[in-house]
C-alpha cells in the first residue's frame, strides 16, 4: 500500500500516519522528521534547511525529491509506505508520479484557526518522536514523554508567527495538490476536526473500501 497524507501543518498528519503504519505494517516517511534529524546532526543538508524551516518556508523541490527518492528504495518500504509531508508542491507530486504508483492520497482538512490553535499547543519528544498536544492529547505527566520519560519540547516552527507562515505556505503551494489528486481519482478527504480516533476510523474505512 502506497499512501500520501496531505494537510496543513497540525492537521494531524503525523498522528494519523503513526496509527496507519501500525495498522497496515508499512513504513512511515516523514520528510519533516528527516530534515529535523539532519538539522540536529548539523549536516550540510541540515544547515541549508534550518533557517527555511524555522521561518515556515519550504526547502527546495530538488533537495527534498532527492531525499525521498533514496528513502523509498530502502527495504522497509517494499511492503508499502505512507508519505507524511511529501509532496508539498505540484512539482514534487509530478516527480513522485514518475517514481511510484500511489494507491490513495488522504487529505486531512481543517480550518486555519483550528490548526493554528493546535500547532501552538503541540509538544514533541526529542528522543522518541512521540507528539502530544496540551489541549487535545496531553501527556500523562505534564511536560514528560509517556513513552520514554524524556522532557518534551516545542518545535521551533510551532510558534504563532512561523505557524501562520506555514499555513499560508500550505494554501499557496500545497493546496493545489488536492485538485491534482482529485483529477487522478485517488483523493480521499477526511474532516480533521473530528476526534483523533474517529479520523483514524474514517481513513481506514475509506482505504479499505
Ligand atoms: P513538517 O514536520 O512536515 O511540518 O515539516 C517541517 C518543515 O520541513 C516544513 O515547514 C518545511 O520547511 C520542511 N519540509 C518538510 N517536507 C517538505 C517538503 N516536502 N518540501 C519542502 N519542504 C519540506
Amino acid at each position: 500500500m502506497k499512501l500520501v497524507l496531505i494537510g496543513a501543518p497540525a492537521a494531524g498528519k503525523g498522528t494519523q500516519a503513526a496509527r496507519l503504519v501500525k495498522h497496515y505494517g508499512i513504513a512511515h516517511i516523514s520528510t519533516g522528521d528527516m530534515l529535523r534529524e539532519e538539522v540536529a546532526k548539523g549536516t550540510e543538508l541540515g544547515n541549508q534547511a534550518k533557517s527555511i524551516m524555522a521561518a515556515g518556508g519550504l526547502v527546495s523541490d530538488e533537495l527534498i525529491i532527492a531525499i525521498v527518492q533514496e528513502r523509498i528504495k530502502k527495504d522497509d518500504c517494499q511492503k508499502g509506505f505512507i508519505l507524511d509531508g511529501f509532496p508539498r508542491t505540484v512539482v514534487q507530486a509530478e516527480k513522485l508520479e514518475e517514481m511510484v504508483k500511489l494507491d490513495k492520497v488522504v487529505y486531512i482538512n481543517a480550518p486555519d484557526e483550528v490548526m493554528l490553535e493546535r500547532l501552538t499547543a503541540r509538544q514533541t519528544c526529542p528522543k522518541c518522536g512521540a507528539t502530544y498536544n496540551k489541549m487535545f492529547l496531553p501527556s500523562k505527566v505534564e511536560g514528560i514523554c509517556d513513552v520514554c520519560g524524556e522532557k518534551l519540547t516545542q518545535r521551533k516552527d510551532d510558534t504563532v508567527e512561523a505557524g501562520q507562515k506555514r499555513i499560508q505556505t500550505f494554501h499557496e503551494q500545497s493546496e493545489p495538490l488536492v485538485g491534482f489528486y482529485e483529477k487522478e481519482g485517488i483523493l480521499f478527504e477526511v474532516d480533521g476536526t473530528m476526534p483523533i480516533d474517529e479520523i483514524t476510523k474514517a481513513i481506514i474505512a475509506g482505504l479499505d473500501a
